[in-house]
């Protein structure tokens, strides 16, 4: 294009550079309240102002040391910093910031107004800074209370390309509660206050200790169900909180990790965490978890992204491993046994009774046994759901025997062949067929007798309501009534049974997954989630006839030997593999 080589003006080079410090408005929370712990305050207050287009105003006021003028207008300058003075200051790093470059890249993209006062100066006044675009605007010497306001409007007015790349207010919302929470989990010497739109969303006390801040945010019955860790280990001492391994999840967001007081992510902890439970937990699955490592600042390098949300260790294998041990310890020092599956539950072998003829209407349960009775009715009316006329056979005829484990149905062909099928996946894979043809039709919905009612944390909260157009194609009617609270009012036939309001509230939590969140397709995730908790589950009883159904629903899917998510549904011995396996031929 004939462009010549040049260097960029100091504007451009501000606007690329806070490129990588302010992503989003999370970024700006970030940073912004990170200075205000690095100041030393003892509470911080966060407010978000937001309306339909998106996050319009942050503002976040710290009790902290302050800036006397001539600071205040140095913090705007690239590069500047109270808080290292050279490299080897690096070294021993102990506040958050030190890159002198978030105040000078927020306002390169945004009009930040800064309004500060030091603590103890004896200053009358304080100062107040108007910066736009990198700008300074205005200056004035105002009336102000000890310590710091920063607010920030319009962020990203001057790059329309990263304006654009911002998700929906309620995801943005998310992520800076997120942020907020685990700098509140990181800092439990500070009371932190976080408002959206004049509604308090989140509160923490100070000096409540970890415990009462993980109360505080994720409510008191987890708070108590965790077991607390604390081990020293000269270089290392790994404090914190561990869920009991019933408490799982099904992505390894539940595991907070702070380092010296810095909230960071670091894939390698969280699997040392996790390698600390063991076999005490199902292989996919995460704990929740607490970490809080201190450690020597010289062994961790915190300069290896702008963000300063990753870390490199020094003797990482060494501080790896004291996080398992750790973990391991803890939970082999503790009464586990009520956490053990029931022996009934894995060991049972049901053979279930010969039909009698003629076959009896579906509606009535084979078995009486009272414990199995609910779910018995429970599994006839999923199954009923799904029951479809005609289609092709793709299966080969076969006719259960019985059930193991009250998960694999038992089954021989006529030609010998032994089947082990997955009820839930097979089931899964039924509703998930039949979902998927009538895409384009209006889901049938049922109204539930009486509502869900979903209580979630704030961050949850927001992408759950930022969910709901989604939710309403597929046959949700949810509502949001009260704060942090929702009513599931009406959902999917597929997914209703009228009772079994657990089968809705894991749907909703599905949706929480990073699975879910960074699902490609929104409509076919939700699909995923409906056919999953819809489906008959493992461990549940079956009769011969609801099994004996379950295979002919199977018969006629399209692709009966795998599950949507690519699992085999059935399982073959043919005869000649038996014949082998007793050494017959
Ligand atoms: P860094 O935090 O990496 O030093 P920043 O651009 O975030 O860089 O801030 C620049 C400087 O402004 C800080 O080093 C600090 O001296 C001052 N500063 C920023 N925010 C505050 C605050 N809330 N209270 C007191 N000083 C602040
Ligand atoms: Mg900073």
């Amino acid at each position: 294009m004939g462009m010549k080589i040049r260097v960029l003006d100091p504007d451009t080079v501000n606007q690329i550079a806070a490129g990588e410090v302010v992503e989003r408005p999370a970024s700006v929370v970030k940073e912004v309240t990170e200075n205000a712990i690095d100041a030393g305050a003892a509470s911080i207050l966060v407010e978000v102002t937001s309306n339909l287009s998106g996050v319009t105003e942050i503002r976040v006021t710290d009790d902290g040391e302050g800036m006397a003028p001539e600071e205040a207008v140095l913090a705007f300058q690239p590069h500047a910093t109270s808080k290292i003075q050279d490299i080897a200051d690096l070294t021993f790093i102990e506040t958050l910031g030190f890159r002198g470059e978030a105040l000078a890249s927020i306002a390169a993209v945004a009009e930040v107004t800064l309004v500060t006062r030091p603590r103890g100066s004896g200053a009358l006044a304080g100062t107040r800074i108007v910066v736009r675009g990198g700008e300074v605007v205005e200056r004035s010497e105002v009336g102000a209370p000890e310590g710091t306001t920063v607010i920030v409007k319009q962020l990203f007015y001057n790059t329309p390309a990263r304006r654009k790349f911002l998700k929906s207010r309620n995801t943005e919302l998310a992520h800076i509660y997120r942020v907020m929470e685990d700098l509140a989990l990181a800092h439990g010497d500070i009371a932190f206050r976080v408002v959206h739109n004049g509604r308090e969303r989140m509160a923490t006390q100070r000096s409540g200790g970890l415990l009462n801040t993980i109360a505080g945010l994720y409510g008191a019955a987890l708070a108590r169900s965790l077991i607390p860790i604390d081990a020293r280990n000269p270089p290392i001492r790994v404090r914190g909180y561990i869920s009991r391994p019933s408490e799982n999840r099904g992505n390894p967001s539940g595991v907070s990790i702070n380092i010296n007081g810095r909230s960071i992510s670091a894939r390698q902890i969280t699997a040392a965490v996790r390698e600390g439970y063991g076999t005490l937990l199902p292989k996919d699955r995460y704990p929740v978890a607490f970490i809080d490592l201190s450690l020597d600042t010289g062994l961790v390098d915190v300069n290896v992204h702008p963000t300063k949300r990753e870390v490199r260790l020094s003797r990482e294998r060494e501080i790896l491993s004291a996080v398992a041990a750790t973990v391991e310890e803890a939970l082999a020092g503790c009464d586990l046994a009520h956490e053990a599956p029931t022996e009934s539950m894995q060991q049972q072998i049901t053979a279930t009774e010969p039909d009698q003829e003629p076959v009896r209407p579906i509606a009535e349960p084979e078995a009486s046994y009272a414990a199995g009775h609910r779910a018995l009715t429970l599994s006839d009316r999923q199954l009923r759901r799904t029951e479809m006329e005609g289609g092709e056979n793709l299966l080969p005829t076969m006719e259960p025997i019985g059930q193991v484990a009250a998960t694999y149905i038992v089954a021989g062909g006529t030609d010998g062949t032994l089947y082990l099928i997955d009820q839930h996946a097979a089931h899964e894979r039924v509703l998930y067929d039949q979902i998927a043809a009538r895409r384009d039709e209006e889901p049938e919905s049922q109204e539930l007798i009486t509502p869900v009612i979903l209580s979630l944390p704030p961050g949850e909260s927001a992408a759950l309501r930022d969910l709901i157009p989604d939710l309403a194609e597929r046959g949700f009617v949810v509502e949001e009534f009260g704060r942090d609270t929702f009513a599931v009012r009406v959902v999917p036939v597929t997914l209703g049974t009228l009772e079994d309001t657990g089968a809705i509230r894991e749907a909703i939590s599905d949706l929480f997954t990073d699975e879910f969140r960074t699902a490609p397709d929104r409509q076919e995730a939700v699909t995923h989630v409906i056919a999953c908790r819809g489906a008959v589950k493992a461990g549940v009883l079956l009769t011969r006839d609801q099994q004996r159904r379950l295979l002919a629903q199977l018969a006629r899917t399209k692709t009966p030997w795998t599950c949507p998510h690519g699992r085999p549904t059935v399982v073959a011995f043919g005869k000649q593999k038996l014949d082998r396996m007793f050494r017959r031929v």
